[in-house]
């Protein structure tokens, strides 16, 4: 994403990481975890974190590349086996074949109001060995671990569609309006050329870093989810530190479908004057379970909210 204001926050040593990742754990997540019934009663910053470190074993994932290849299938197995449809998508993005994948909850063919959203592409020319695990892996690292837990309200999961999204990352080193959110853009406008627009969007990016507060962009927050943020922060009674705005507007992948008329909210950490985005920096040792744990928890108070049981 880039900024266009730079956001000037007064910031604290906030998230707590004193939970311990479990390295040695790492690929441990199964089918009978899935299935476990203690377990999902809330969602795991473990579990995300785990999940986090296997997408980021798979090496750099730039668009049309064997590791974002080798995603899609980790992202696809899991989903699947958790009871998830998933589907591709294919098109074309500055001439490079691109895919989107789109997971959905049970037969119906119903436009789901909800759309859950993050970028799974890694920026290109930042290292050879760019891993980016805060900058593409967090955030589907999280939205997997939430679909797990929405398995457990399947006539909320119904309402829901996840897209883990290409091309988000632009070719040259800075985004432009042009350069960049091919897979957001080119989701949008389809759904929009088919009228199957959804109401509300929610796009994680940047969500598990340690010390790294959740910032979204205050000039791209409609009135509506600002209320809802706020009331969940207030419900969740998460550091209003940890939990801000950023005085601010994004190109992030909230923007194409904002442009549409979706009410978008874009939970994104706070990247701006940090030493480690868009650097080699950005691996599993500045990733925490517990802000993976918080973004998730966030997300979910967020569903509950604009999703009330009435409406199931
Ligand atoms: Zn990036």
């Amino acid at each position: 994403m880039k900024h266009s204001i730079t956001a000037t926050l007064l910031l604290a040593a906030l998230c707590s990481c004193d939970d311990k990742p479990k390295e040695q754990d790492k690929l441990q997540f199964s089918l009978e975890e899935i299935q476990s019934e203690e377990s999902l009663d809330q969602p795991s910053g473990q579990v995300a974190y785990n999940h986090c470190a296997a997408i980021c074993d798979l090496g750099p994932r730039p668009s049309n590349s064997a590791g974002y290849e080798a995603q899609l299938r980790y992202l696809e197995q899991h989903l699947q086996a958790a009871g998830w449809k998933t589907q591709r998508r294919a098109f074309t993005g500055a001439g490079i074949p691109m895919q989107n994948l789109h997971a959905t909850w049970g037969e119906a063919t119903h436009l789901r109001p909800l759309l859950l959203s993050c970028h799974i592409d890694t920026k290109i020319n930042v290292s050879e060995d760019f891993v980016g695990a805060n900058d593409g892996a967090s955030a589907a690292a999280a939205l997997l671990e939430i679909a797990r837990m929405l398995t457990r309200k399947p006539q909320q999961a119904e309402q829901v569609e996840i897209i883990f999204l290409d091309g988000e990352e632009s070719f040259a080193w800075n985004m432009t309006e042009e350069d960049g959110l091919y897979g957001s853009k080119w989701d949008a406008q389809r759904r929009d050329d088919e009228g199957s627009l959804p109401k509300w969007q929610i796009n994680l990016d940047l969500v598990g870093g340690r010390d790294v507060p959740i910032a979204p962009p205050s000039m791209d927050t409609p009135p509506s989810m600002y209320t809802e943020y706020s009331e969940a922060i207030r419900t969740l009674q998460f550091s209003p530190e940890q939990w801000t705005m950023a005085p601010t507007s994004y190109l992030d992948d909230h923007r194409p479908y904002l442009d549409k008329g979706v009410l978008s909210l874009n939970l994104i950490g706070h990247f701006v004057g940090s030493n480690w985005w868009h650097t080699p920096k950005d691996d599993m040792s500045i990733i925490c379970p517990n802000a993976l744990s918080e973004s998730m928890r966030m997300t979910l108070q967020l569903i509950n909210q604009l999703i009330p049981k009435e409406e199931q």
